[in-house]
């Protein structure tokens, strides 16, 4: 039988945008020690803006941003939504062939008969392209085309408002280890890591890459220390699946994330992570 007190601390957390699947997620909650969270969108707002284009090729700037445009036209990723706005017309969709969105690489696509590629420098490594690396801290989105390396669009995101909150509260709670997990490059996530006062960041990982971390961490495997994985669902579902605890940040949170998850967090806050420990502590008090 379920302690009622458990159904206050449910009841407790929805009035704070917090859906907890069942009690013993509530329950879980109180020993965790781990929190692991992705970067784009969970982190970082996952808004991005195109901050700077350049071309390495014939074609203009106009034309690059042209091409990632419509290579990205089918796309969700919140870098796909940054370069559609930078563009700021319609496509023509039809113009669009073989798309194909390569998780945690970019997109691969045919365009008017032309192989386009736009992605980041593992996309191009893959595809035996050569490429220029620039000494930026955004994200870069290299453009090939029919095997030619056109250029690059960079963009930027930026923490949320309440990130710093965030990482500080769970400190607060007791938790040994904030953890940063991300697709994106090196140099981005130290410098978001640093400045959020993360203990651990790990780069350059595919979502198969993520599920391997959250493996090596089980050294807390016997003990009944827990682990939560805090992610906004685009490719994170494999993780959250695997986690103690899986948590699906709002706002943009695909179905699929939201099924997988055992918490879902209908707001764009990551401090909600510490507010819904707080409530199962205080939950666990009410019923011993
Ligand atoms: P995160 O783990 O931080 O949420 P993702 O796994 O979604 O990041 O993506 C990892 C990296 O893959 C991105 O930083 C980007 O370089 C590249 N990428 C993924 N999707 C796209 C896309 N639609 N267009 C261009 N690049 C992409
Ligand atoms: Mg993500």
């Amino acid at each position: 039988s379920i302690p009622l007190g458990f159904f206050g601390g449910i009841g407790a957390a929805s009035k704070k945008g917090i859906l907890v699947k069942g009690s013993n997620y509530l329950e879980a909650l109180n020993d965790v020690k781990y929190v692991v969270f992705d970067k784009t969108g969970t982190i970082t707002k996952g808004v991005f803006h195109v901050t700077d284009i350049q071309t390495r090729g014939e074609r203009t700037k106009e034309e690059l941003l042209e091409y990632a445009a419509v290579a990205e036209s089918y796309s969700n990723h919140p870098i796909a939504q940054s370069i559609l706005q930078a563009y700021g017309r319609d496509i023509h969709k039809d113009n669009v062939e073989e798309y194909e969105e390569i998780s945690g690489h970019g997109i691969k696509v045919k365009i008017q008969g032309r192989t386009v590629l736009a992605g980041n420098a593992k996309l191009m490594e893959k595809s035996h392209v050569e490429f220029f690396v620039p000494d930026t801290f955004g994200t870069v989105v290299h453009i090939a085309i029919d095997g030619t390396y056109e250029g690059y669009i960079v963009i930027s995101d930026e923490p949320k408002e309440d990130a710093k909150h965030a990482i500080q509260q769970l400190k607060k709670l007791g938790i040994k280890k904030t953890i940063m997990l991300t697709g994106d490059v090196q140099r981005v996530a130290e410098k978001v890591g640093r400045q959020l006062e993360f203990d651990e960041v790990y780069a350059e990982l595919l979502p198969q890459d993520k599920v391997e971390k959250l493996e090596g961490l089980d050294a807390r495997k016997g003990t009944k220390e827990k682990l939560i994985f805090v992610g906004d669902g685009i490719n994170d579902t494999p993780v959250l699946a695997r986690a103690d605890v899986g948590v699906a940040m709002g706002g943009v949170g695909s179905d699929a994330a939201i099924e997988a998850a055992d918490i879902v967090i209908m707001t764009d806050e990551p401090s909600k992570i510490a507010t819904a420990i707080t409530i199962a502590k205080h939950t666990r008090k009410i019923v011993w």
